[in-house]
């Protein structure tokens, strides 16, 4: 009997936050890669967006660039409004879009606190409640896939480890785990699936200045016991798989993909 490998996501819609750098430029373009129709979200830079929808494109992909500041309602539901009718349905979404602002904690002002906080949880609650409409509404294909929806939530390591100098960040990325979670076990019943990815320190423009001199990659690898920095398609392989059949069982988990980072790398000569 003849065996048929089909792309993964072969015949899927995608919308994917924060896709014009870093991490969600790499699930933007692996997702083309793997079959799907991506929309590209971005809030600032439409030539980058751009940049990401033609890659996909030249290797036969299909994509399109969204404009949208995920902590805006109105903006959110446009941008869903603007996918719906280029590409008909939505199959996946990652909520990825995500900031720091960094400071020590007495320093902090409301703005830094609200801006993380808006972007970085209330901008995934907000893409993923219209998700869940859109896949409640239109409801299952199963030539497409076995679930629903699926959504992806971008989380960090720091959804558990704690980080001082960024708490607001670590307080949403712990509030994107019980979000996530909790709208898990919410809509599994109704055929969708969630789950989280928890990226350690990959190479992006969020993190430059951990990495970009060889004494801070140096410092940085201490914390990494599998000894290299990871790259945005460490993650978008990850991605692929989440928003697979082939994790079909998989709901309501949060997959680190961080080198190890989780592991207290510091206990390794005893502490
Ligand atoms: P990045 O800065 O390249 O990507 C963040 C993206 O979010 C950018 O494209 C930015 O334009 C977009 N964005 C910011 N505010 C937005 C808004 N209001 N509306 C829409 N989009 C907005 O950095 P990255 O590392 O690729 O980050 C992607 C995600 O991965 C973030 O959620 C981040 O917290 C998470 N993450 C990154 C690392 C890492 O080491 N790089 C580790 C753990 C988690």
């Amino acid at each position: 009997m003849p065996v048929h490998v089909h792309p993964p996501l072969r015949g899927q819609k995608a919308l994917v936050t924060g896709a014009s750098s870093g991490i969600g430029a790499g699930i933007a373009q692996a997702f083309g890669a793997a079959g799907a129709a991506v929309g590209v979200n971005y809030r600032s830079h439409p030539d980058e967006a751009e940049r990401i929808v033609e890659a996909i494109r030249s290797t036969g992909g299909e994509a399109v660039a969204l404009k949208a500041d995920v902590s805006n309602e109105d903006e959110v539901r446009a941008m869903f409004r603007a996918f719906g009718t280029t590409f008909g349905r939505v199959d996946i979404l990652v909520a990825n879009s995500g900031i720091q602002q960094d400071a020590a904690f007495a320093g902090m002002t409301l703005d830094q606190w609200r801006r993380v906080i808006d972007v970085n949880l209330t901008g995934q609650f907000l893409c993923a409640r219209e998700a869940v409409r859109r896949f409640l509404a239109q409801g299952r294909d199963p030539s497409v896939s076995r679930a629903a929806g699926k959504i992806i939530c971008m989380s960090s390591v720091h959804e558990v480890i704690p980080w001082a100098g960024h708490v607001n960040y670590a307080a949403s990325k712990g509030g994107v785990m019980l979000m996530m979670k909790s709208l898990a076990q919410e809509v599994a019943e109704m055929g969708i699936r969630v789950n989280g990815i928890a990226p350690g320190a990959i190479r992006t423009p969020i993190n430059r200045e951990a990495w970009e001199t060889p004494e801070a990659e140096r410092k940085l690898l201490d914390l990494i016991p599998y000894g290299r920095v990871g790259e945005p398609e460490d993650i978008a392989k990850a991605a692929v798989w989440l928003a697979s059949d082939d994790s079909d069982y998989v709901v309501g988990t949060t997959l680190f993909v961080d080198g190890g980072m989780t592991l207290y790398p510091g206990f390794r000569d005893n502490g």
